[in-house]
């Protein structure tokens, strides 16, 4: 089915009636919203700590005490962050010195498949993220001889592909859906304890937020209803990411009582990062479809995401590239 994107809407100067937005269906949505692989991979990999140390696995930082300097992290948060990518099969620890034994964490072929998200990770960081002066700033394709920046394309017909470029239709996932409630149902006593994550730029719930705002949902009881969050919660995320210019609210034309919310340039950023996440969550750790299915409208394909090199335009591999603070 097609749906409502974000940038639907008339040409400016056009003098015939424009058509009204198809209605999103709120259902349909939240459905595949809460199945979608995106949703399930960002519940274990879905906060900024663990995408931080990832990003210094994938720039040559093997040994904790890196890590704890290139991203002042609290030293517990490491250990735990550490401990989880370990147990996901994304890092294997192997002993670097005997006495007293300290362990380095290098990256499993497994991890080597996170690849993508973290070249997008590394794109969107060095433009609006907050972490910009300790990320590597250049990046050199070995095989080209090249530095280059990363091209998100299509799959299938290898063009360099955008938000824009892409429809999406939406089949939930009914054995994810089922996983999402019952996990919700069980949470309830608890959800008052539960932290916002403040301070954090981007999180889980701010992704699943852009993501419902890329399917056509632009109002307060819209993405309700879709993320089925209360409305005091969701009134706080909303403002927070307006804070941290993650969203636009803007007066609704039709009704100046009602704000009408929209991706700003560093959210529309996110969208390589989302797509090739929710990729590799369905591929290689969920191993299901994913309930939101992107279509390339270019190629009529169903875009699966890869990474090019801006110079050469060959598919960029881990071992090809490197990284450094100088363009040459
Ligand atoms: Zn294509
Ligand atoms: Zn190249």
């Amino acid at each position: 089915m097609r749906h409502r994107g974000e940038l639907c809407g008339g040409l400016p100067g056009l003098t015939l009636p424009l058509p009204l937005p198809p209605i999103v269906d709120l259902q349909l949505t939240h459905d595949a919203l809460l199945s979608s692989t995106l949703n399930h991979g960002l519940k274990v990999m879905g906060d900024r700590w663990t995408a931080a140390v990832l990003l210094g696995a994938f720039t040559g930082v093997k040994r904790f005490e890196d890590w704890q300097v290139q991203l002042t992290i609290p030293r517990s948060t490491l250990t735990d962050r550490l401990g989880k990518l370990v147990k996901l099969g994304l890092l294997r620890q192997r002993p670097y010195q005997e006495r007293p034994r300290r362990q380095a964490y290098h990256l499993t072929q497994a991890g080597l498949k996170l690849y993508d998200q973290v070249l997008m990770i590394w794109m969107w960081e060095r433009r609006w993220g907050q972490r910009a002066r300790s990320l590597p700033g250049y990046l050199r394709h070995k095989s080209c001889g090249h530095p280059f920046l990363p091209v998100l394309a299509c799959t299938a017909c290898s063009e360099k592909t955008g938000m824009n470029d892409l429809t999406f239709s939406l089949q939930p996932v009914p054995e994810l859906l089922l996983a999402e409630n019952l996990s919700r149902n069980a949470r309830v006593t608890s959800a008052s304890t539960q932290s916002m994550g403040q301070g954090l730029r981007v999180d889980r719930w701010s992704l699943l937020i852009v993501t419902a705002v890329v399917l056509g949902c632009h109002y307060f009881d819209e993405l309700g209803r879709v993320l089925g969050i209360v409305s005091s919660v969701l009134a706080r995320r909303l403002s927070g990411m307006v804070e941290t210019g993650l969203l636009l609210a803007q007066p609704d034309v039709a009704d100046a009582r009602r704000m009408r919310y929209r991706l700003t340039p560093a959210s529309r950023d996110l969208f390589g990062y989302l797509v090739c996440f929710s990729t590799w969550a369905s591929r290689d750790y969920l191993q299901q479809p994913s309930a939101i299915r992107p279509v390339h409208k270019a190629c009529g394909h169903r875009f699966v995401p890869k990474v090019l090199c801006s110079a050469c335009r060959a598919p960029v591999l881990p071992w090809e590239v490197s990284f450094s603070d100088k363009p040459d």
